[in-house]
């Protein structure tokens, strides 16, 4: 096989919880992402999740039945490889948004689940997509779910109101796709509907390379001994350019440190001993699709997504760093993604907090100066963005964050 298994493309599954994300993520790529203790005990995603898929083509069948993602033909023939994508397993727990939200940012394009078991919309349904058009993912599919759960008629109604749901949003135009993720049913459909609607974007591999870090590990096992220990991992997605072993790494801000009482935010400087990427081993990545870097770090640096939400780049090449910006600011009509009812948004206003997605990093700012379009906001974590960014902005409504709107650099 000759095809370039490189993931090129990464794809959101967003929606509400229990409509059958991680479930969906699985019959198309053999993982299960909830693989946290915790997430197990729990039954929902609580971390992002990623897992590969290659789709294919068996080029002697018609469509949709051509798509699948098994390697070998009804007529026992290989099937051809199309491209793998890289599928970002978002959390659908309405407490999660932020961990969405920054998911969000490195997604080319989504899949919104959409279960035809429940009344349209569930919370999380209308408030991811709401994060979906705020953020600017446009490519997307709806995935009409758990089909074998429901009737003819209760099928024609669920998807009637999806489709009303729908009007006026940035999923509008989006096609609908009934789907068994559970009993594998129209996955073919789904699969060729992705094809078509969500290309692999452009991106220039000869400038420079910039890693965007939603996740980190450390992969020792506990008690390994100092010398058989691995470096810190890290996980994310290029946005342009490429890497290689051997190269180095700068992550901004970085970390903070103390010294003599003081603390300051320092980049970190990483060589990157390895490269993963669509489940093997590599010698060179490109743009799109999730991988992983191994690093010299100590891995007690990067344990437990601590490094989550830093730029990495060849050092010198970064955006700049901010503890403070100015963001010019547009807020929703209304809250949504409440069960408590869906609420006015009064104005931002001097001294609250508010919590800020700015790429893969998520922070708490308080609001030094807010004069309407415009606010001034000083960070507790600083973030590495280019001016002109897109910052999702969530307030405190009773006990939970709520999406109001969206700020941009300036
Ligand atoms: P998530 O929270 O959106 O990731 O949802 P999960 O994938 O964890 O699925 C939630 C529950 O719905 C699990 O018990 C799944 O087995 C079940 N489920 C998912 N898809 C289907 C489906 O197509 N049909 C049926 N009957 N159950 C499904
Ligand atoms: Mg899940």
């Amino acid at each position: 096989m000759t095809a370039n298994k490189q993931p090129e493309v990464n794809i959101g599954l967003v929606g509400h919880v229990d409509h059958g994300k991680t479930t969906l993520v699985q019959a198309l790529s053999g993982q299960w992402t909830d693989q946290h203790s915790e997430e197990m005990k729990r039954g929902i995603s609580i971390r992002l999740g990623y897992a590969d898929a290659t789709f294919r083509e068996c080029p002697g069948l018609d469509e949709p039945k051509r798509y699948t993602v098994d390697e070998e033909c009804p007529d026992g023939s290989e099937s051809d490889v199309l491209r793998t994508v890289s599928f970002v397993d978002a959390p659908g727990h309405e407490t999660l948004m932020a961990t969405m939200l920054s998911g969000a940012s490195i997604m080319d394009g989504a899949v919104l689940v959409i279960s035809a078991s429940e009344d349209v919309p569930q919370a999380q349904t209308e408030e991811h997509l709401m994060a979906l058009d705020i953020i600017g993912i446009e490519n997307i599919v709806i995935a009409q779910n758990k089909i074998d759960l429901v009737d003819r008629e209760r099928a024609e109604e669920n998807y009637e109101q999806i489709q009303e749901f729908v009007k006026g949003t940035v999923a509008e135009d989006a096609p609908i796709v009934p789907v068994s993720a559970q009993q594998e049913v129209n996955l073919d459909l789904l699969i060729q509907t992705i094809e078509e609607e969500i290309p692999t974007p452009d991106r220039d591999p000869e400038s420079d390379p910039e890693l965007l870090v939603a996740r980190s590990f450390d992969i020792n096992r506990p008690g390994t001994e100092w010398d058989g220990l691995t470096g810190g991992v890290l996980g994310g997605t290029l946005s342009e350019g490429k890497l290689e072993p051997g190269d180095t790494l700068e992550l901004r801000p970085g970390r903070e440190v103390e010294e003599g009482g003081q603390t300051e935010w320092r980049p970190v400087k990483a060589e990157i001993r390895s490269l993963q990427a669509g489940g093997d081993s590599v010698e060179e990545v490109t743009p799109g699709g999730l991988l992983g870097v191994g690093t010299g770090l100590d891995p007690a640096i990067t344990k437990g997504d601590a490094l989550a939400g830093r730029v990495a780049g060849p050092p010198g090449t970064l955006p700049p760093v901010h503890d403070s910006f100015t963001m010019e600011v547009n807020l929703l009509d209304r809250i949504v993604g409440s069960d408590e009812g869906e609420g006015e948004i009064d104005d931002i206003s001097t001294g609250e907090p508010l919590m800020l997605t700015v790429g893969t990093a998520t922070t708490v700012g308080s609001v030094t100066s807010a004069r309407g379009e415009e606010c001034d906001v000083k960070l507790k974590r600083p973030v590495c963005a280019e001016p002109g960014v897109k910052i999702a902005i969530n307030r405190r409504v009773g006990a939970r964050w709520r999406l109001i709107g969206y700020g941009t650099l300036q």
